[in-house]
């Protein structure tokens, strides 16, 4: 079997994709508290996708804890010479508490599983949109057009989060401020 894999980089690697042969899917290192994390977090996403009327099954393939990831390797998607996805890992790391959700952000583990699943389930590649903005709503002056950006993995505003769900999914795409406006007025979040 054929493998190639696709790393998400973290922090401030610039190298956006890199592809391994042969690379051997992970063992799954995960204490039974942190696969319950990582599952809460897939069902979460699947219920995400449900939510849009995206016909996908998140646990079709296993979602693995490793240590054995570089440490500014996210995760990684293992999947086949014909597309088909082997399994998603993801790198220990990416468990800190801090990095799981809060109450306006959802946490890198998110951003993370669902750059993966972009890869694994919608054949997407990176992508590194990007728009400058300033509106009171948001802390941050600009926004990642997709969670498929090749490196530096920034905290998501949780408004924000059905938006990347669906971009994923090729179903919204936001490529300007107005787009954004359009958006959050659709979501409600300026009422
Ligand atoms: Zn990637």
């Amino acid at each position: 079997m054929n493998i190639k894999t696709i790393f998400l980089l973290l922090l401030f690697v610039s190298c956006g994709k890199k592809i391994s042969q042969n690379m051997i899917f992970p063992t799954d290192q995960a204490t039974l508290a942190e696969k319950e994390v990582i599952m809460r977090a897939v069902d979460q996403l699947q219920t995400n996708f449900q939510d849009n009327g995206v016909e996908v099954v998140l646990r079709s393939i296993p979602y693995h804890v490793t240590s054995s990831l570089p440490d500014n390797i996210a995760g990684i998607c293992v999947y086949q010479e014909n597309g088909r996805p082997v399994g998603i890992a993801i790198n220990r790391r990416v468990l800190n508490d801090w990095m799981i959700e809060s109450a306006t952000h959802y946490g890198f583990l998110y951003k993370a599983l669902l750059h993966e699943i972009g890869h694994c389930f919608f054949g997407r590649d990176h992508d590194d949109g990007h728009l400058e903005i300033s509106l009171d709503l948001f802390t941050e002056n600009s926004m990642d057009l997709s969670v498929m950006i090749s490196g530096g993995l920034a905290r998501t505003p949780k408004v924000l989060w059905p938006y990347y769900v669906k971009e994923i999914a090729g179903l919204d795409r936001i490529n300007t401020q107005d787009d954004l406006m359009r958006f959050l007025r659709d979501s409600h979040v300026l009422d």
